[in-house]
């Protein structure tokens, strides 16, 4: 006879947290966490038991729960997200706490979201700042793909999808606002073999020796592409605060500071393009 949901869960708590056990037992059987907890008598279908057991291989293989589910909220919005985009992270939504801070509600103002990925720090901005324009930028046509069936399935309209290469195509004095969550691990640092590292694109991980390459690039971009006086917001590693101050400096920034995210480190640059 095939398992009860208690008799599943019980089994896969010795392999995962219970808490990874129920979402992916979930998922498998199409349904609400609640109705794991309501029905645990219940049994599981070969189907389903067969369904569970992939998934619960996946997951000691040490693929992210957010892949095997398809999704992770971020800033309360369920987001497609898929090997191709990392997983949003909570301390990227101290970057977004930021963007509002500095985009009037009542008018209208253009973001620049660089390096989207699955679209969270975008769609965020665009769910609550509905006169905005915003664009969402990514090199890769894949994560933008998903970017794009989040901003449809969301029904966010007021965002824009474009292809490139950081800012290299984007017009001068154009952006009233510039935010990023780039690429800033560096390529030798051991946490890249931890936890959903191994599995999330490289591409949005991996900034070169030091973790700053795509600071390097984006900062003096954005003292161009931005309108004077505009700001740039950028999130960073927790041991990055200085160099990214110096690299903002260097390239013609100024009004420079650091914000904290909600494990007090240091997370985000902000600096603006001198009037
Ligand atoms: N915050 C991520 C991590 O180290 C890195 C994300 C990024 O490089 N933008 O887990």
């Amino acid at each position: 006879m095939s398992p009860t949901i208690r008799e599943t869960l019980a089994e896969a708590e010795r392999r995962v947290p219970r808490l990874e056990a129920e979402l992916l037992l979930a998922h498998a059987l199409a349904c609400e966490r609640s109705h794991l907890l309501a029905w645990p008598e219940n049994r599981l279908k070969d189907a389903e038991l067969a369904r569970f057991q992939a998934l619960l291989a996946e997951r000691v293989r040490g693929v992210p729960v957010a892949y095997l589910l398809g999704r992770r909220e971020f800033w309360s919005l369920e987001l497609e997200v898929s090997p191709a985009t990392l997983v949003p992270r909570p301390e990227t939504e101290t970057l977004v706490e930021r963007a509002l801070a500095r985009i009037p509600a009542d008018r209208p103002c253009r973001v620049l979201d660089a390096g989207t990925g699955s679209g969270a720090i975008a769609l965020a901005i665009a769910s609550e700042r509905p006169r905005a324009q915003i664009f969402a930028l990514d090199r890769s046509r894949e994560a933008l793909a998903v970017a794009a069936r989040n901003r449809d399935r969301l029904g966010l309209h007021n965002l824009a999808l474009i292809q490139g290469d950081w800012l290299a195509a984007i017009a001068p004095d154009s952006l009233d606002l510039l935010v990023a969550n780039p690429p800033y691990v560096a390529e030798s640092d051991p946490h890249l073999q931890q936890g959903d590292l191994p599995h999330e694109p490289r591409a949005a991980l991996v900034a070169g020796p030091d973790g700053l390459d795509a600071l390097r690039v984006l900062l003096p971009q954005a003292a161009s592409r931005l309108r004077p006086g505009s700001h740039v917001l950028i999130e960073h590693g927790h041991d990055q605060a200085e160099n990214a101050a110096r690299l903002a400096r260097r390239a013609g920034l100024g009004d420079i500071r650091l914000h904290r995210d909600p494990a007090g480190l240091p997370r985000v640059l902000e600096a603006r393009r001198p009037s």
